[in-house]
């Protein structure tokens, strides 16, 4: 299992796409490379309301800011969700953690 992680508690993401923003400057990634994507998928309920849940996912360019780790800081897109609702640290952890959220996602990554 890959010791480090993300978690994101998917019910609070907004889909503001700051996190992409974030990578993409620390990274300096050019337009359309990123190591995290916001995807929209938007229904209608039974009730008639329409429903839009957005969910991040980590793409094989996340490198898990190795560099920021080395000096002691989170991830850029951690740190700068704007919802504060994505965690980094050990992938034990966060599993517990995701055991009382109802709808998060833990990323187990390994960078390559
Ligand atoms: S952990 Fe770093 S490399 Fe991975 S998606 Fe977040 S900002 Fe990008
Ligand atoms: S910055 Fe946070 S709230 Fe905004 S899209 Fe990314 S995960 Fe969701």
């Amino acid at each position: 299992m890959a010791k480090y992680g993300i978690l994101i508690d998917t019910d609070f993401c907004t889909g503001c796409h700051t996190c992409e923003v974030a990578c993409q400057q620390e990274h300096d990634y050019p337009v359309g490379l990123n190591g995290i994507k916001v995807t929209e998928y938007e229904y209608k309920l039974a009730n008639g309301k329409v429903k839009i849940d957005c969910i991040p996912f980590l793409t094989d360019l996340c490198d898990l800011c190795m560099g920021r780790q080395a000096d002691g800081e989170r991830p850029s897109c951690v740190k700068h969700c704007q919802t504060a609702c994505m965690y980094f640290g050990l992938t034990s952890d966060l599993a517990i953690e995701a055991a009382s959220r109802p709808r998060a996602v833990l990323y187990t990554h390994t960078p390559k």
